[in-house]
């Protein structure tokens, strides 16, 4: 679940528990990354999508996951409730997509 502010740019991409945080994100893509050549070049998937190497696309997995970390506020929906589901920058009220 997508938790934004509609007046500033907060955002947070999802509620985390222990199944489901930036810890695990990463590791589900570990047995498949780790295993391979890390200058292998991953095709283009469309226009939108260019070539990656294997190495680059590692990188880019924990620098999202490190972007969420510094953006999350809530640890749990019950933790956005009890804060009225408040903006952490701005105070106003956020929304759930
Ligand atoms: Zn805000």
């Amino acid at each position: 679940m997508y938790l934004r502010c509609p007046t500033c740019e907060w955002s947070q991409d999802d509620y985390w528990d222990d199944h489901y945080n930036p810890i695990t994100c990463v590791t589900d893509w570990l047995d498949d990354l780790l295993h391979r050549d890390l200058d292998e070049m991953i095709p283009a998937d469309g226009p939108h999508t260019p070539a990656v190497s294997v190495r680059e696309l590692l990188a880019r997995a924990f620098e999202h996951e490190a972007a969420a970390i510094r953006q999350m506020k809530y640890w749990t929906r019950e933790d956005a409730k009890a804060n009225e589901f408040r903006c952490p920058v701005c105070g106003g009220f956020c929304l759930e997509d």
